[in-house]
């Protein structure tokens, strides 16, 4: 999740056991967006904000609550990775695996590589598969000038140039770590962004003007 406070911080850990910190903590009940959940201890990895893991009645990590000096936000953990991640539940899952879209033979074809380069394959397609932890990284692609082939490793036997993704250049496909796919909100794009914090990149990546006649 993208801190809304602090621009060059991430949350990774969005997992829903209780935090090392909360083991032990007496968790006090707050009202926070509506929602009545407990409030764990304050969580010292993080220095710049004040975090704190909040919890539902079931003691699930249900998300956390930020506070700067004059502000706090609220970030909600929800059964969509990339909801999560942006914050944003027009996310949906299409309820098809990434499979259901290849053809036998590339699917034997994936089968024979156990599924460890499906990346690369799809990159041949001009298709790429962004997982949410791909989303706010830079990736750089390898194109080989004589052949045009692309890869996200340095190639054998091919004189490639090293470029930052060109997203406009390729389809994307949104899905989680078990190949399930995800559609993203009307407008929402990557942008190739090197040197923008990941928050400044998902604040961009949402542009429905844009899109909107
Ligand atoms: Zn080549």
């Amino acid at each position: 999740m993208f801190s809304k406070l602090e621009p060059t911080l991430r949350y990774t850990d969005i997992s829903s056991n209780i935090a090392d910190i909360d083991h032990d903590a007496d968790a006090e009940e707050f009202e926070y967006d509506g929602r009545i959940v407990y409030r764990g201890n304050k969580d010292s990895l993080y220095t710049t904000l004040d975090v704190f893991w909040l919890y539902d009645e079931n003691s699930t990590r249900v998300g956390l609550v930020e506070y700067s000096k004059t502000d706090h936000t609220c970030l909600w953990f929800y059964d969509n990775p990339f909801a999560t991640l942006f914050q944003d539940t027009r996310w949906k899952s299409t309820d098809k695996v990434l499979w259901s879209l290849l053809t036998p033979e590339a699917y034997q074809d994936c089968l024979d590589t156990d599924f460890l380069k499906m990346d690369e394959y799809a990159l041949q397609s001009d298709m790429l598969l962004i997982t949410p932890s791909k989303i706010g990284t830079n990736l750089y692609v390898y194109q080989c000038s004589t052949c045009g082939k692309k890869t996200f490793t340095e190639p054998n036997g091919c004189s490639a140039v090293k470029r930052p993704i060109d997203y406009s250049q390729f389809f994307t496909l949104f899905l989680n770590d078990s190949f399930e796919l995800f559609e993203p909100p009307f407008g929402f794009r990557l942008q190739g962004l090197d040197g923008l914090s990941s928050q400044e990149q998902a604040l961009l990546e949402v542009e429905p003007e844009l899109l909107r006649e």
